[in-house]
């Protein structure tokens, strides 16, 4: 127990489920957890997640079968827009009744009966979150000559094969080798 001292934001009390194998329970929780982001997406600060689960009592466990949500805020990395995104994770995960060797494979019933869904509900959306977001499919992103937003207006640094380095390379590519060919024309 390091890091989370503090009461766990989603938690069940599941004495009873564990009391009768076969059991079965239907949660719905909803709760702000801290510290939900990566450098492109993140769940704001106070936003809440929810989680609407089966909690199912067997043998090495309890199952959690259900769905998370959660307003998530992405960054575009074309055009760095922020944009917001209603994301659901589908989830499915045995929380065992035995404390296992390394806290950090897979999850546990905790020592007082209580189920705390904070981790499971962390990992999950996290990695739910896209790692290149788009404001759209099709964004076209900033101009790298004048940096304006594309989407809004062009420019006229547009057509692809004068600004995009690549095409430019392959570009002076083709010249030296026609100026090749002309100098060997036998060739
Ligand atoms: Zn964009
Ligand atoms: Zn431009």
């Amino acid at each position: 127990m390091s890091k989370h001292v503090t009461a766990p934001a989603l938690a069940v009390d599941v004495r009873e489920l564990l009391q009768q194998p076969g059991a079965h329970k239907h949660v719905v929780l909803r709760a702000a957890l801290p510290d939900l982001a990566t450098p492109v997406a993140s769940v704001p600060a106070g936003s809440p997640v929810t989680v609407d689960a089966e909690l199912e009592s067997v043998v090495e466990g309890l199952l959690v079968t259900g769905k998370l949500g959660a307003t998530v805020a992405l960054r575009c990395v074309r055009c760095l827009r922020d944009v917001e995104h209603e994301l659901e994770v589908d989830v499915r995960e045995l929380f065992a009744l035995e404390p296992r060797d390394d806290e950090d494979e897979g999850y546990a019933v905790l020592a007082n009966d209580r189920l705390s869904l904070d981790t499971m509900v962390r990992d999950a959306l996290v990695l739910a979150f896209p790692a290149f977001p788009l404001c759209r499919p099709d964004c076209a992103g900033i101009c790298p000559e004048c940096g304006a937003d594309r989407n809004a207006f062009d420019c006229g640094h547009g057509a692809p094969g004068v600004t995009d380095p690549r095409w430019a390379a392959l570009a002076s590519l083709r010249r030296e080798l026609e100026e090749e060919h002309v100098a060997r024309p036998e060739a």
